[in-house]
């Protein structure tokens, strides 16, 4: 879902502690609410095809499908205050 943005909206952007720009997680919140966001990484086409053709066909890894933001000491007392104010 993109969240529909408002005046009052702040965005954060946290990169992973890898450094990697596809791992990118994006907090927006105003005083209501808050959506998190979270950067797919782009994938060659065949690869992109194939996994929509397993999703079709419902072919799940054993582990379901993640990705993963590693997110610092800093960086994390950034987003626990971010959701806080969401109290
Ligand atoms: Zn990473």
């Amino acid at each position: 879902m993109v969240p529909i943005f408002s005046k009052n909206m702040s965005n954060n952007l946290f990169v992973c502690e890898c450094n990697s720009y596809e791992h990118i997680l994006i907090v927006s919140s105003d005083e209501e609410l808050c959506y998190i966001s979270i950067h797919l990484a782009p994938l060659p086409i065949l690869k992109r095809i194939w996994n929509g053709i397993s999703y079709i066909f419902g072919k799940r890894s054993n582990y379901g499908n993640f990705e993963e933001i590693i997110l610092g000491p800093e960086k994390l007392n950034e987003l626990i205050k971010i959701l806080q104010k969401q109290q």
